[in-house]
């Protein structure tokens, strides 16, 4: 069945590897009736799968604990404990008695019940609640006759082979045991794509058919290679292509070795001019791997990954320990932190947020945070940010995603304000702190390029998306793998954009920076620093890369490159310069 197929490139590195087939719980969670005298067979229905869903408890656990650690296998005691008290059990058999509905739907609301109930406790009863989920989600895959694999389960090292993965799903995944991904869906700047390049994790994504086309090769083992950097996967590849794969793994890993030299340097031009280089994190433990990797701080926090993988938002205390913890990492240094951009394709299914045609041009980012029904996640989220400054000594700038408008920024900042208000009479803050600190915004929609000169009256700063600035201006959205031709920052009208803003906020005196994927992609670097940016925010692994090109020019040879790359007609015209 050996064959080749080309996605998009996502996360660059090689992969070789057998392939695990992710094809996840459906959502839906079936709902019928059952006849009087069919309840005896629904009960024992659900007896089944809960013996088997038990016995494979217990296998994990001993799996887990030869071969990750006792901590881990811990979880799956702590499943088998949940899965045998009564509490949840005699509340499924009930239903099925009592409503005359079947083993699916009443395990489902059990467990609901159950979870309310350990909500109202205190926080070691509420992580539970998670456990509960993933347990009856064990047991209704068993009752349906699906597998149950999950991906934050894994104990050896496989490549993910999937439909789609969520945000959530990539968030989760322990990168010693992923070699790599494969989606079917998705483009390179969605988020799972993002994820994985920042868990240096080589991914391909768009890679249409290839779930099917595995699942039709009725084995259980198949070998795949795959390469981040170009897109191509090959399907049980023989010995002369394999062979070719590991020759390319070893000079990518000697590659990074090299510029490995590189991560104590700065990133200034051959006659002396400076930028700053900087991570992109979404969790508190990869600031660690930022500051190793070189990072001379943060441009983007997104901290909406602190509330992915979860059934309810992290607490306002459970906030401020994750940012002290990357303000600590990067003492002396600047941290920007990007308040809550949900929506999109970042869902966050406890928030119960209605469906919407066009996530992306829906209730997204600020909107969504100054939305009435949502106020309180914001509010919370500012607590936690203004108490994370008082004691920090990093310098925290505050960023606002998806600002379309002054009256935006305006309502953000007044809501940052009233809350160190509020802070200040309840005592949890001695001093102000918005002094110290700088109040920025994204620069991601065509609507806030073209109002550069007004919001610079009222911003401190600006940092461009260009993942969302490309998708909104080409109108191509980021996650549709048929569009990764068209939705690609190397685009005149993007490039153009892109200047627009760089001049328009150093005219006003204004810092800029970039976060977009752009920032991380070497052939841009000369570009960007031709126009004057500040500083360029990429994945922790991009940085030898970009440092090693500012260090390899002089300013004069960007600005010129500037001049070519605005007279550039077309996307090819583009790629051709850049290529060279
Ligand atoms: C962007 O849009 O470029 C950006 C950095 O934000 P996100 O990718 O999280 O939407
Ligand atoms: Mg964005």
């Amino acid at each position: 069945m050996a064959s080749t197929l080309h996605g998009v490139p996502a996360a660059s590195g090689i992969a070789i590897g057998t392939c695990l087939l992710y094809d996840p719980v459906p959502p839906e969670v079936p709902h019928y009736s059952i006849d009087a005298n069919g309840v005896g067979a629904e009960r024992a229905r659900l007896e089944r799968a809960v013996k088997i869903s038990a016995q494979e408890l217990g296998q994990l656990r001993d799996h887990v604990h030869v071969h990750v650690g006792k901590q881990e296998a811990d979880i799956f005691d702590a499943h088998l404990l949940i899965l045998e008290d009564d509490a949840l059990l005699d509340g499924a058999h009930a239903r099925i008695s009592d409503e005359l509905v079947n083993a699916e739907w009443a395990l489902w609301q059990a467990a609901e019940e159950f979870s309310q109930m350990l909500l109202e406790l205190d926080s070691y009863f509420q992580a539970r609640a998670n456990d509960i989920h993933d347990i009856r989600m064990r047991v209704i895959a068993h009752l349906q006759g699906r597998s149950t694999t999950q991906l934050q389960n894994l104990s050896e090292p496989v490549i993910i082979v999937a439909h789609d993965l969520l945000p959530s799903d990539t968030a989760g995944l322990n990168p010693a045991y992923v070699l790599g991904l494969v989606t079917e869906q998705g483009g390179p700047t969605s988020h799972t794509a993002i994820l994985a390049r920042q868990m240096g994790i080589p991914a391909v994504v768009g890679a249409k058919d290839i779930l099917t086309t595995l699942q039709h090769a009725h084995t259980r083992e198949i070998r795949v290679a795959l390469d981040g950097s170009t897109g191509v996967v090959e399907i049980d590849p023989d010995e002369q292509i394999l062979a070719a794969y590991q020759r390319a793994a070893q000079e990518y890993h000697q590659l990074k070795e090299q510029l490995q030299t590189l991560r104590t340097l700065s990133a200034t031009t051959r006659d002396g001019v400076h930028v700053e280089v900087a991570a992109n994190i979404g969790r508190p433990q990869d600031a660690k791997v930022a500051v190793e990797a070189g990072a001379n701080g943060v441009g983007l926090f997104r901290t909406e990954f602190l509330f992915l993988d979860r059934t309810t938002p992290p607490s306002e205390e459970e906030q401020l320990s994750a940012y002290s913890t990357v303000l600590a990492a990067f003492a002396g240094k600047t941290v920007i932190v990007r308040t809550l951009d949900i929506g999109g394709d970042k869902s966050i299914p406890y928030l119960k947020l209605q469906a919407e045609s066009n996530p992306f041009l829906g209730l997204r980012g600020i909107r969504l945070c100054l939305a009435e029904a949502h106020q309180h996640l914001f509010r919370t989220q500012l607590r936690a940010l203004l108490r994370a400054a008082e004691k920090s000594q990093a310098a925290l700038w505050i960023m606002f995603p998806m600002i379309d408008d002054l009256r935006e920024l305006r309502q953000a900042k007044a809501f940052l304000a009233e809350t160190e208000k509020i802070l200040l009479s309840e005592g949890m803050l001695q001093t102000a702190v918005q002094d110290r600190l700088r109040v920025g915004i994204m620069v991601e929609t065509p609507a806030a390029a073209l109002l550069m000169d007004v919001l610079a009256k009222e911003a401190d700063f600006f940092s461009i998306g260009t993942n969302d600035l490309a998708q909104y201006t080409l109108a191509s959205d980021r996650m549709n793998a048929s569009l990764a031709e068209l939705h690609r920052p190397f685009h005149p009208a993007v490039m153009r954009s892109i200047a627009q803003i760089v001049t328009t906020a150093r005219k006003h005196n204004r810092w800029v920076g970039m976060c977009g994927e752009l920032a991380g992609d070497a052939r841009a670097s000369l570009f960007l620093l031709g126009l004057g940016i500040n500083e360029l925010s990429m994945e922790p692994n991009s940085l030898n890369m970009v440092k090693q090109k500012i260090r390899s020019a002089t300013l004069s040879e960007a600005q010129a490159l500037v001049q070519h790359v605005l007279a550039a007609e077309t996307a090819e015209d583009l790629d051709a310069l850049f290529q060279a």
